[in-house]
């Protein structure tokens, strides 16, 4: 029988390791299992300049590694590998990477969530060169510059808002002639001297050597192309919470988050605690999955105390 650890943290992104480093000042002895893309989404952020505690920018990686190195430093042991499989069904809990076969008395899920790209290969060159999928993380770097955003939900127009208050002027790219979003952010939007809207238009390509310099437009009706000058685009889209091993035994809202008791990281499971983006379709930046971590951890070492059946 393999040893039942007291807590097992599915993600190695800001939220995984940040549970891991309190887990582990806890005595819980926390075994992260960190993917094999690990880092999670700050691993594609070129600059980061909104987590406190650094007076210079640093790199989404340089950051994960800094936690990394500190999780590891106060004990936490981190595998470089995939969870495949989980049965939530019973305690001890059992954790499956394929190779082996793990026991938990408590997890942490920080699987996080990814953006969805339009999948072009323009798209994914430029990548952090002016194409992102995080106004908040990035819309500092376009200062009194020409930006696009692209999508038409309340993601869309929120970046577009955001982006407003930044850039020269803000064009906000949908595939239909009306959003999706709700009316008081559309009608705020459809307000803003610096927004512009292309509707019925798809990105078919965007353009650019090193950076982006402008985008190509075609129009859904018509089929016509147009190049539109522009420094940077933001493609909001939607997001994609990794949830496909849990939300069998957990319960998913509508868009498939993993869905937490408000102000706390308790699923729908005791002794499953959720903590990041895989549980945040509102704020999803490094600094609230951090902190959400923090919570798993706390209230992780809180359930083991109260539960001597799982001990
Ligand atoms: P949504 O799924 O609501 O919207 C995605 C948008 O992207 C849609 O307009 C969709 O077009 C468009 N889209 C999808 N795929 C493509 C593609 N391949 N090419 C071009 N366009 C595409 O996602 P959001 O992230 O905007 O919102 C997710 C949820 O979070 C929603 O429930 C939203 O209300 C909520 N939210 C709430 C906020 C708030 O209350 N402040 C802020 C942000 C999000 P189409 O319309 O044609 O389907």
């Amino acid at each position: 029988m393999p040893e039942n650890r007291d807590v097992i943290i599915i993600g190695g992104g800001p939220a995984g390791l940040t549970a891991a480093i309190y887990a582990a000042r806890a005595n819980l002895h926390p075994l992260v299992i960190e993917g094999t893309a690990p880092g999670g989404q700050l691993m594609i952020t070129s600059d980061v300049e909104n987590y406190p505690g650094f007076r210079d920018p640093l790199t989404g990686p340089e950051l994960i590694a800094a936690m990394r190195a500190q999780a590891e430093r106060v004990g936490a042991q981190i595998v470089t590998n995939d969870v495949t499989a989980v049965d939530l069904s019973k305690q001890p809990f059992l954790v499956s990477t394929g190779q082996e076969n793990l026991l938990a008395k408590s997890i942490i899920i920080a699987t996080g969530a990814a953006a969805k790209w339009l999948g072009l290969a323009s798209e994914q060159r430029l990548m952090g060169r002016g194409v992102s999928a995080c106004a908040t993380c990035d819309g500092f770097f376009f200062r009194d510059r020409d930006v696009a955003v692209i999508g038409g939900g309340d993601t869309a127009v929120e970046e577009t808002l955001y982006l407003a208050k930044i850039a020269r002027s803000v064009l906000l790219i949908h595939r239909r002639a009306e959003l999706r979003a709700s009316k008081i952010m559309q009608e705020r939007a459809a307000g803003h001297a610096k927004v512009n809207f292309a509707w019925n238009s798809v990105v078919t390509e965007i353009l650019g050597e090193d950076s982006v310099t402008g985008i190509r437009l075609q129009d859904t009706r018509t089929g016509a192309t147009r190049e539109i000058p522009i420094a940077g685009v933001f493609i909001a889209i939607g997001h994609q919470p990794n949830t496909a091993l849990f939300s069998r035994w957990l319960e998913c809202d509508d868009s498939g988050y993993l869905k937490t008791v408000p102000g706390t990281t308790r699923t729908s499971l005791p002794g499953i605690f959720a903590a990041g983006d895989v549980q945040d379709r509102v704020y999803r930046q490094a600094v609230t999955a951090a902190s959400s971590g923090c919570m798993a951890a706390l209230e992780t070492e809180r359930f083991l105390l109260a539960t001597p059946a799982v001990v």
